[in-house]
Parts: structure tokens; sequence; C-alpha cells
């Protein structure tokens, strides 16, 4: 079985944070990583609400340098100082060294591990290893911003009896794995011969943003898209998407599960939102401070 994706809503309001809803962040864990899409404030305290160390967190992307999104950095850094992080910390962006560069300047000690700060742009592959891939994916907001696609590596089975009957051996399937193909006396045998490929899986957290068409076509059919929803159908803040808009676009483009977030204060209910995006798409749900959602 493949290991679960698992998300953890940290911040769901939008630039205003109420009771309920903190500002954005969303932590992904997978593999035994965990990864932080923004960083709002407050964050800290959600990660201790959620349990999770963030000592754990070994990459932090954020999507624009809005401090509803990035404000929690400064004092996660200071905690990470105090409990004597030695570990490098990796801080995605676009700009990302600018604000870094001013964060750290920010302290009177220093900071005792190093951050790393990575510039990014959309549509750029800017993480991958071996289970996985962070790629940026175009948004469209007031001032330079990404989305993320986390993309899990395809899985490939290779069926024995299907290999034993090409004459494959042990190390023979190590190498048509690797290099796709592999030659046996006069003939090649392809890895798609003997093997099912299994998709990856695949989250996109979008960050802030209005419609997207780049975005959609990154998410088309995709396990989970985590997108901006602060307002149901207003458009007068024109650096947000609608939620209507987002469900429209997302049964378009076949997404398997939208989870709005980032929420105007205006919304007393989640059911104020979800009840008329539902019935544009019904794969919908209304994310919620420290909700978790399993891919
Ligand atoms: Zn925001």
């Amino acid at each position: 079985m493949p290991q679960p994706i698992e998300i953890t809503f940290l911040g769901t309001g939008a630039a205003v944070p109420t009771p309920k809803r903190n500002h954005s962040a969303v932590l992904l864990h997978y593999s035994g990583e965990y990864i932080l899409f923004d960083c709002g404030e407050g964050t800290q305290v959600q990660l201790q609400k959620a349990k999770v160390s963030p000592l754990k967190i070994s990459k932090i992307f954020i999507s624009h340098w809005h401090a509803d999104h990035f404000a929690g950095l400064i004092p996660l850094i200071e905690t990470l100082h105090l409990e004597k992080r030695k570990e490098a910390l990796e801080v995605y962006g676009p700009n990302a060294s600018r604000f870094i560069d001013a964060i750290t300047e920010l302290s009177y000690w220093g900071i005792g591990f190093d951050i790393i700060a990575k510039d990014v742009e959309p549509n750029q592959k800017v993480f991958e290893n071996e289970l996985f891939e962070i790629t940026t994916v175009k948004t469209i907001h007031s001032v330079p911003s990404v989305g993320y696609c986390f993309k899990e590596k395809d899985h490939i089975h290779i069926d024995i009896k299907k290999a034993n009957k090409f004459g494959l051996k042990g190390k023979d399937l190590k190498e048509i794995k690797e290099s796709g193909k592999i030659k046996i006396g006069s003939k090649i045998v392809k890895l798609k011969d003997i093997s099912k490929l299994t998709p990856g899986r695949r989250v996109i957290y979008s960050g802030d943003t209005m419609i997207s068409k780049d975005l959609f076509k990154a998410a088309k059919e995709i396990d989970l898209l985590i997108h901006d929803g602060t307002h149901l159908d207003e458009q007068e803040f024109k650096s947000h998407a609608s939620a209507k808009d987002v469900a429209r676009w997302s049964k378009k483009y076949k997404v398997k599960k939208l989870a709005l977030t980032h929420f105007s204060r205006r919304y007393k209910t989640s059911g104020e939102i979800l009840r008329p995006v539902q019935k544009i798409f019904k794969n919908t749900i209304i994310a919620e401070d420290l909700m978790k959602v399993r891919v």
C-alpha cells in the first residue's frame, strides 16, 4: 500500500484572521517528510495543536509575500533557534532571498542554523527526490505569486511472471527500471512490456489567486486541489477568484476533490459557502482549521 499523503489545514482565514480561522498555512506529511505551504501569523501555535514539532519541517513554500502568508516565519525561526535546530531550513518563494535576508536581519544574535532561500518563478520544477517532486504553477495576484504542485513519483509494478517470460533476472530488473529498457540477446524489452504504471498522486496549493488557466491545466483530474475561496461570488477585490468560479473550473477540469480555503471573515458559517458551491461542484469541501485530509 502506498503511504498516505496527509494534509493538515493549519490556517484557513483570509487577510484578517478570526478566532476560528488562523492565517494561511497548510502542512503536508508524506513518507516522514513535513512540508509547509505558507506560514501565516500563529502557525507555530497551530502546529502545537496539530501535535507536530516545528523541528520536523524541512521545507517551507511561500506562495507570495503578503503578511497573512509569511508573518509566522519570524517567530517560527526564533523557536527553531531556541530549540537548537541544526539542519538547514529551505524556504522557497518568489523573491525568497530578498525577504529571508530581511527576516534574518531582524535578529540580535544570529540564527543557529542555515536558512536556504530559493527564488522561484512559475512553471519550474523546484524540488525533486526519489519519492516526489514539487513544481510551481502560475497564479494571478496583486504581487508576484505562485502555486505549488506536489507530485508523488509514479509507481512501477513489475509483473514477475512477464519478466521471467522475457528471461529477465534480478539485476536486469534494476536496469530496466532505471533505463526503461534492456537488451536481452538481440531483443529489446521495454519496461512497459513487463510492468504496470500507477500514476503518482498530486496535490496543488494555489495560494491567493484569481482564476489561472495554467493552474487548472496542471490540476486536470488532480487528487486534491486546495484553492483560494476568499469570496463566494463578489469580485470587489480583484486579486481573488470567487469560490463559485473555482467550482466551475474544477468541474470542467475533473478535479477529484476541491478544498476551498482562505475565507473572508464576513462568512460566519461554512455552510454559507458550501451549499451554493456544492450545487456547482459536489466534490467540494470547506477547509477548517486543524482539519485533516488524506489523499
Ligand atoms: Zn492572503
